[in-house]
């Protein structure tokens, strides 16, 4: 069997893939009804919310968007801090839809710096709204969302937060950390197939949405209370992701959040260790890395694109690459959703097969 460890994508256990193949059913009747107001109280309950969540046809870019749409005006301020390819996606995003979008830029591979926050917001009153990435995947780094969600509100700022890769595997709970907007996706930690972004909307998100004069059709958040009060979603929503999603749901529920953030945060360590072990080191600081994707630089004499090669040809084992300016530098092994200590030391043991082959 393939190891796919990637960041997303990731493997589906078998109870998914059976649901994800269940025969279709009318998305305006009863039974979809049934699934979606379970799936969404479910959700809440990962979230940690009380806020409302919706669940919207698309990959996690199109929730960073509806974050963006529905809750600014073109020309607000807004500061987005950035460390890694996300954090920039996120920005631009805001940018594209004609905000005024101040990057607070940190080096890849450092998290954000919540005091250069709490600088940035005291140096700018007119700032409306922070851009946060909870789990920037392309370095591997979790950033201090609590420190940062709490400058964000001593400043009574709305605080969006792009947290695709994180949420579901590393705890974030979305009221006590006063989170406006929250944004995941299902190919991530959820175990399901891609296809659903699913996002929280808390009370101040609301009271910025009435105001908020960006376009929006297809991600408009009225729009999407209105139906779900029916059981439905604006247009035609990605059905067997649902199903899948029910079971994830269930599952992850029945093995308890502080049970599956403690393993996601086992398996982390034990990626590292593994990685240390092996002569490599750990791309970002180690106090802040994730614990759903570690980055890896590549020493010197190591080829990382025949790396790659070599894993997934020899051993069946897929990993990622860097992206944007790392690529080349540094490779990322995805460790959340369906994923065990084996897995990992399978991982780990075909690294170290190859690297003498990928290096010169
Ligand atoms: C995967 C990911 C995205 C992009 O999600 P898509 O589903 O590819 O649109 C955005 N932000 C982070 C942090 C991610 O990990």
């Amino acid at each position: 069997m393939q190891q796919l460890r990637i960041p997303g994508p990731t493997p589906c256990p078998p109870d998914i893939l059976k649901a994800i193949s269940r025969q279709m059913i009318n998305h305006r009747g009863k039974e979809f009804a049934e699934i979606i107001h379970d799936v969404t109280a479910k959700l809440k309950e990962v979230f940690q919310t009380k806020n409302d969540v919706f669940v919207l046809t698309s990959s996690g870019t199109g929730g960073m968007e509806a974050a963006v749409v529905n809750t600014l005006s073109p020309g607000d301020k807004v500061l987005a801090t950035c460390c890694g390819f996300f954090g920039d996606r996120f920005a631009e995003i805001a940018r594209v839809y004609g905000a005024a979008v101040k990057c607070l830029d940190f080096e890849w591979g450092k998290p954000v710096d919540p005091d250069a926050v709490r600088k940035a917001l005291k140096d700018d009153p007119g700032v409306k709204a922070v851009l946060v990435t909870h789990n920037e995947t392309s370095t591997g780094v979790t950033n201090d969302l609590k420190s940062i969600s709490t400058i964000a509100k001593e400043f009574d700022k709305l605080i969006l937060v792009d947290a695709i890769s994180g949420l579901g595997s590393i705890d974030l709970p979305v009221d006590s950390w006063q989170c406006d907007v929250v944004v995941t996706a299902s190919q991530k930690g959820w175990m399901v197939p891609p296809g659903l972004a699913m996002v929280s909307v808390s009370e101040k998100a609301w009271q910025a949405h009435a105001k908020a004069s960006m376009p929006r059709y297809y991600w408009d958040f009225t729009s999407a209370k209105n139906y779900l009060e029916k059981g439905q979603t604006p247009t035609t929503p990605a059905v067997s992701v649902f199903f899948g999603l029910a079971v994830a749901l269930d599952m992850m529920l029945a093995e308890g959040l502080p049970n599956l953030f403690a393993r996601h945060a086992r398996i982390a360590a034990l990626a590292r260790d593994g990685v240390k072990s092996l002569g490599l080191s750990i791309f970002p600081e180690e106090r802040y890395a994730s614990d759903t994707v570690t980055a890896i630089r590549a020493a010197d004499k190591l080829d990382v694109f025949k790396l790659l090669k070599l894993l997934r040809e020899k051993h069946g084992v897929v990993l990622a690459g860097g992206q944007g300016s790392l690529a080349g530098k540094i490779f990322r092994i995805g460790h959340l959703g369906w994923i065990t200590e084996s897995d990992i030391k399978q991982v780990l043991h075909a690294i170290g097969e190859v690297i003498p082959q990928a290096s010169s």
